[in-house]
């Protein structure tokens, strides 16, 4: 697209026969794992993170005295975590669900009834790309939820909905079935139940949810990602004028059960999204959330980066590092690896900072 030529360089431009404006990025999948995970290497900065776990992470040092208190449960936490854990698992049980499949296509219905039966306004946004093994054309949808839609300031909420098409990384069966629990249907699953009441709160902000497409139709090394993130941005970018998002957060991976959610370096790197991370931390830290671990985490390529580069758009990404989920791309990605409390904790302080967002 002529318009970002030159201010997105890290992205090669390409055009289809004109009908698909994307832009390509093929990012190295190192070991097949897409999202980068930059070890410090130096001594020191590894010393200052022991001392940073140590801190904020040991139960009883330091930095817990501030989460101290009484014990999160699902019974005093008021976020349907239960409830949450349940439209994990309908999403599951649809089965795989990558883009442009016939799960896909159920799991859109499913969705689109759900969020309108809930007051939202429901739009397919939709697009179509190259599958990379043939070139046939792969129809994909963000499904856009509007709340307040008339509101010209806006959040945007975000988790992306399709699931890898086979469990790339599974030591076993690698052209196994893969269902995604945590990745991502636990993001979806989130913005299900906190649908929930939402047009009650008082919100200084309209509020958009947005299921990206395309996040992982990949085959092989090379395959191009971030495909609905790109298009929404895209589509974002050009109509700027008529209203414009203050924040963004993108929900991946948050529903584990032994749920870790430090700091996603990218988010605390970028000058425009720092403060956003500080804000939702502090929520959490005001809970008495220990989750949210005030430490920096892995850098992680994900679909924040590509909102951030092409929509200028400050998006963070809440998000369980790969390399601390263990069945993450296996067959194993099941709802059991996932808990109700993390999805009540998770959602808990998304919809508090919502109400006291600056
Ligand atoms: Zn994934």
């Amino acid at each position: 697209m002529v318009e970002l030529e030159g201010t997105v360089p890290i992205f090669a431009v390409r055009r289809e026969n004109g009908t698909v404006p994307l832009s390509v990025h093929n990012r190295r999948l190192t070991d097949m794992k897409h999202r980068r995970t930059i070890l410090f290497a130096a001594v020191a900065a590894a010393g200052l993170a022991a001392i940073a776990w140590a801190v904020f992470a040991k139960p009883g040092g330091n930095g817990a005295a501030a989460a101290a208190g009484p014990k999160l449960t699902l019974e005093n936490i008021p976020f349907n975590g239960q409830r949450a854990y349940g439209y994990l698992k309908q999403l599951c049980e649809i089965g795989p669900r990558p883009s442009g499949s016939p799960g896909m296509a159920k799991q859109q219905k499913l969705l689109t009834e759900h969020f309108k039966q809930h007051g939202g306004q429901v739009e397919l946004q939709r697009f179509r790309v190259r599958d990379p093994r043939d070139g046939q054309w792969v129809p994909m949808a963000n499904v856009i939820v509007r709340w307040r839609p008339e509101a010209k300031d806006r959040i945007l909420l975000c988790a992306h909905y399709d699931t890898l098409p086979f469990p790339m990384l599974d030591p076993e069966d690698p052209l196994g079935r893969f269902v995604g629990a945590n990745d991502n249907a636990s993001g979806v699953a989130l913005l299900m139940e906190l649908a929930h009441d939402f047009n009650k709160l008082d919100l200084k902000y309209g509020v958009d949810f947005v299921m990206l497409d395309g996040e992982e139709y990949i085959f092989r090394r090379g395959d191009r990602m971030f495909i609905g993130s790109e298009w929404f941005a895209r589509q974002y970018a050009k109509q700027q004028l008529k209203y414009r998002y203050r924040w963004g957060v993108l929900l991946d991976m948050i529903g584990a059960t032994d749920l870790r959610l430090p700091q996603e370096r990218n988010s605390i790197w970028w000058r425009d999204t720092r403060p956003l991370v500080a804000q939702i931390w502090a929520t959490a830290a005001r809970l008495g959330v220990r989750e949210f671990l005030h430490k920096k985490g892995d850098e992680i390529d994900d679909d924040h980066v590509i909102l951030h580069a092409v929509g200028r758009i400050p998006c963070i990404d809440v998000i369980q590092p790969m390399s601390e989920y263990p069945p993450w791309h296996t067959r194993g990605d099941t709802p059991d690896k996932c808990s109700p409390l993390s999805l009540a904790k998770v959602g808990w302080v998304i919809r508090e900072w919502l109400k006291t967002v600056k």
